[in-house]
């Protein structure tokens, strides 16, 4: 016999709670996917909106889906930027959206180097386990959008529907090996029109 008060304790990422049955998300990855590629972006100036991106995840609000920011920010390890740089950099990007009455649920983010070893750089799942247990959700039911191929490795991991976008590093991707994910979009502003009529069938 299960307890009102169990049934809601959170015993680890892949348990389900009702949110979960019924919230789904979009895994998004940063930079060339939601923003602009700029090469270790480190100035909250820098950070520019794909087009469309906003007026994307405003849709997919309304249509029920959360929004989840999953970036590699190896920059951080690297000496780059600081913590504090990163934090302006996403208020900036939380302010732009919010002009254009959009906004993401929650952004992680991975500050280690590739050789650090760590458990949440991508295509590591440590970060998206982190979102479901903030969150309560299906890692299964998610889709993930990405520019590069760790992006949809990810995906593939945590057995969601991945998309690939042409914006930022996307087309080399593409090139290199075409069926590197179940949906190649030309940028995320695609995406909505994807979910609906995935959503239809
Ligand atoms: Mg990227
Ligand atoms: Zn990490």
């Amino acid at each position: 016999m299960i307890t009102a008060e169990e049934s809601f304790c959170w015993t680890g990422p892949f348990d389900l709670r009702e949110s979960a049955l019924t919230k789904r998300f979009i895994l998004l990855d940063r930079d060339g996917t939601l923003i602009k590629e700029q090469h270790y972006l480190s100035r909250p100036e820098q950070v520019e909106l794909i087009p469309g991106a906003a007026a994307a995840l405003r849709t997919l609000r309304e249509m029920g889906w959360g929004v989840i920011l999953i970036t590699n920010q190896s920059g951080l390890g690297r000496g780059f930027f600081s913590r504090a740089d990163l934090d302006h950099i996403h208020l900036r990007l939380m302010a732009l959206l919010r002009e254009e009455n959009a906004s993401l649920d929650g952004i992680y983010f991975c500050p280690h180097l590739p050789e650090e070893g760590c458990n949440c750089r991508k295509p590591l799942l440590g970060l998206v386990y982190q979102a479901v247990m903030d969150h309560g959700f299906d890692p299964k039911g998610c889709v993930v959008v990405g520019d590069k191929a760790c992006d949809l490795e990810m995906g593939r991991r945590l057995g969601g529907m991945t998309c690939l976008v042409r914006t930022g590093y996307g087309r080399n991707y593409e090139e290199s090996d075409p069926h590197l994910a179940d949906y190649v979009l030309d940028s995320i502003s695609e995406l909505p029109v994807l979910i609906k009529n995935m959503e239809a069938t």
